[in-house]
């Protein structure tokens, strides 16, 4: 009758934190009772969690596998792919990754998906979905199929205010463009999922800092500046105002400007989320200092101690709802090859850390709820991205991805020990927690660090976004 019994943990149920067996039955959750309430001679497995905190398996909405990039001496690679970066997030007790498909000039919207499926299909063991990302200047046409895209399971858009670095081009979309997709948006129920810099402010001090011969990348947060995120997330807010239903999602939120502009956003009613990223939240540009620094950066860049501050409080005042990873995994020989402010690469390797790190961070060292935690590494994300109670939930009928955390583990953070790449920012940090297993769909993937996922495990979330989140209710 039942797969699987996970009995005796403490449950993070979107009521709240219970103690409780929770029942499986093939790959959803089927009952959550009172200890020792089961018939436990129905079940084919019992696992025993107590001491243990059973939560919903993580959701990193924000990351980057089998990308290609340039390093700076011209040669192309590409990086980890949803085989090993899944393998990795499945050890540190994520299930779900959403990617990027790029749309370019040429392919429609749904030809953009198709490609970037030879990616994903039989190579990833976790679940997964994309953002279609806008890879050059969108043709008058492309709302019909933004609006087709939004109604096929695909909401969500991905757009760029800059181009990041002077040596790249057509990434920067026109605020016409944004204008027309934002109208798409509003009318069918997408959801624009935004890396907003001030293009003229980043370009400018590109030039005067070269000028000036100070190129390292120690100087990167004097490029991607605290008034870049606060004169772009203003000007993409004011314009989501003026198109009544729109609904945003920030990504990597780096600065305490950026914070500011969302919650005036949100006081205003408007349907406005926020996401930052773990480096932010551990890191400030002091860190660029440190020995091969560029491993703490992504774009836009590393901020102050107050920026880092700032992001805290906003996940504390419901300004930024999810910590995503930026993850672009590559070895530390890529990570280091540029070491300039217009040559180092985003992007970085923490979808295996993010949990175990996150936990100590906020549950050990701020006192945040269980509950608090898994919202901002799963449940919030689940709920902006279209994808809950499916995905981000303990609760009847959701998918059985589950991670029991053992919240008596103590250690560091070695790059040796994880599965992900020969690297991690997160060298030596201090963990209070780690998962002893992961569980997608009812099937166990980790347990005590033996891996039995198949890259054929993996299943695409077509997405539908809820009429909360348009309102700007998280429920
Ligand atoms: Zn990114």
């Amino acid at each position: 009758m039942f797969d699987l019994i996970i009995q005796g943990g403490d449950v993070v149920t979107p009521r709240g934190v219970v103690r409780a067996d929770v029942a499986v039955a093939g790959e959803t959750i089927a009952a959550i009772a009172a200890v020792g309430a089961l018939p436990v001679d129905l079940a084919t497995r019992l696992i025993d969690a107590r001491d243990r905190i059973v939560m919903p398996g993580g959701v990193d909405p924000h990351v980057h596998m089998h990308h290609p990039w340039s390093l700076p001496d011209g040669t192309t690679l590409t990086t980890a792919g949803p085989e090993q970066v899944g393998r990795a997030a499945l050890h540190g007790g994520t299930t779900t990754l959403i990617d990027f498909a790029y749309w370019r000039e040429g392919a429609t919207a749904m030809q953009a998906i198709e490609s970037r499926d030879k990616d994903f299909i039989g190579k990833s063991p976790c679940d997964w979905a994309y953002h279609i990302m806008l890879h050059s200047e969108p043709r008058p046409e492309f709302s019909g199929q933004l609006a087709e895209a939004i109604q096929a399971g695909y909401p969500t858009l991905k757009i760029f205010t800059t181009n990041i670095l002077p040596s790249r081009r057509g990434r920067m979309i026109d605020f016409g463009s944004i204008w027309e997709a934002f109208l798409v948006f509003a009318r069918h129920g997408g959801l624009g999922v935004i890396h907003a810099e001030d293009n003229d402010i980043v370009m400018h001090m590109y030039a005067k800092l070269i000028r000036e011969g100070r190129v390292g990348f120690e100087h990167l947060s004097e490029v991607h500046n605290q008034l870049s995120e606060d004169l772009s997330f203003r000007r993409i807010l004011r314009l989501a105002e003026s198109v009544p239903g729109t609904a945003l999602y920030m990504m990597h939120v780096s600065a305490g400007t950026g914070v500011a502009a969302i919650a005036e956003a949100r006081r205003k009613g408007l349907p406005i989320y926020g996401e930052t990223l773990h480096q932010y939240l551990g890191y400030t540009a002091e860190d660029y200092k440190r020995p091969n620094g560029q491993i703490y950066h992504t774009y836009p860049s590393l901020k102050s101690e107050a920026d880092r501050q700032a992001l805290w409080q906003g996940t504390v005042d419901g300004v930024i709802h999810a910590v995503a990873t930026d993850e672009l995994c590559c070895s530390l020989k890529d990570k280091i090859a540029g070491n300039r402010i217009d040559d180092t690469t985003g992007g970085n390797s923490g979808v295996e850390p993010r949990l175990g790190v996150m936990y100590t961070e906020m549950v050990t060292r701020r006192g945040y709820s269980l509950e608090r935690y898994v919202d901002l590494v799963s449940s919030n994300a689940a709920k902006i991205m279209g994808i809950y109670p499916r995905k981000g939930a303990i609760a009847v009928g959701s998918d059985a991805d589950i991670t029991i955390m053992d919240p008596t583990r103590r250690g560091t953070v070695r790059a040796a020990d994880l599965h992900e790449s020969d690297y991690t920012p997160w060298e030596g940090h201090e963990i209070n927690a780690w998962p002893t297993m992961t569980i997608l769909r009812g099937k166990v993937m980790v347990e005590n660090g033996r891996y039995f996922a198949e890259p054929t495990d993996g299943r695409y979330l077509k997405r539908r976004m809820s009429q909360d989140i348009l309102r700007g209710v998280l429920p």
